[in-house]
């Protein structure tokens, strides 16, 4: 057995857990897999290949409602997790979160703060493609990125598959979803795309962990994980570090350099 099979066994063993969320071998790359009976334990894997952020299932009532579950997360999982306990979407007492420490070693975090301790001591994943597509970004003027994003959201079909990804998603109503006033226009267009990923992206205003798997689930290819990436770098660069204290749209502090504050 693997240090984390028998980590994961432990717990069904002490009863701390009645769902294990984690990752089996899939046909090109590894996939979520939920584990309830000791049996299927020997199924997980845990690797650097083991990116999709699994975060997404701990919101999802008909899953996880009323039982205690345990998670493989990735760093940007526990970024994830993190928020969500900043936003008292989770509690410690029905969660337990296994990670890899810095030594290369399966690790049982005992709580929030210790998740977010490790995020400070722990340096993201490198992502270079990524990198390079923001780099491209940065270097167009306004108008050739408006252009590049106009072209790009014209592809889309409204299938939500970037909302169901993400983690940060979980209200029981999205507000494209509601039709009394109808803020988004329901049917794909060019500016109801826009609408629709301008609303997604403010929505997610300092709460977005960039786990990138909002791009990686749409079916056209469209890098709408760089519109997040671009304004998680535009609130650290305005408002500093999140300090778990509420996100960037739902805070103020009487010192804020804007005058309207005043
Ligand atoms: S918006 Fe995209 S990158 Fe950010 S947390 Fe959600 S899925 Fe991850
Ligand atoms: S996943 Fe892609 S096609 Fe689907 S709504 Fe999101 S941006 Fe549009």
């Amino acid at each position: 057995m693997s240090e984390l099979q028998n980590k994961v066994k432990e717990l069904f063993e002490k009863n701390e857990i009645d769902l294990f969320i984690g990752y089996e071998k899939g046909t090109r790359k590894p996939r979520p897999v939920f584990v309830s009976k000791k049996e299927d334990i020997e199924n997980l894997i845990f690797d650097d290949n083991c990116s999709g952020n699994l975060a997404v299932y701990l919101t999802r009532k008909d899953l996880v409602g009323g039982k205690k579950a345990g998670i493989s997360a990735s760093y940007y999982a526990l970024k994830s997790i993190a928020q969500l306990f900043d936003e008292n979407q989770l509690k410690e007492e029905n969660l337990r979160v296994l990670g890899i420490s810095k030594e290369g070693k399966v690790k049982l975090f005992d709580s929030a703060e210790e998740i977010k301790q490790h995020l400070t001591e722990t340096p993201p994943p490198a992502k270079l493609e990524d990198d390079e597509l923001v780099r491209k970004m940065d270097a167009m003027t306004p108008s050739e990125r408006w252009g590049f994003w106009t072209d790009e959201l014209s592809k889309c079909f409204k299938c939500y598959a970037c909302r169901s990804a993400c983690p940060m998603c979980y209200c029981t109503k999205c507000i494209v979803e509601v039709n009394r006033p109808q803020w988004v226009q329901p049917w794909a267009g060019t500016i109801s795309n826009m609408e629709w990923q301008i609303n997604r992206v403010m929505h997610l205003a300092g709460r977005c962990s960039d786990c990138g798997s909002c791009g990686a689930a749409c079916p056209l290819g469209i890098p709408i994980h760089i519109l997040t990436h671009k304004m998680a770098e535009s609130v650290k660069e305005n408002f500093g570090e999140a300090d778990g204290n509420g996100n960037v749209l739902s805070t103020f502090k009487p010192d804020d350099k804007e005058n309207f504050i005043h």
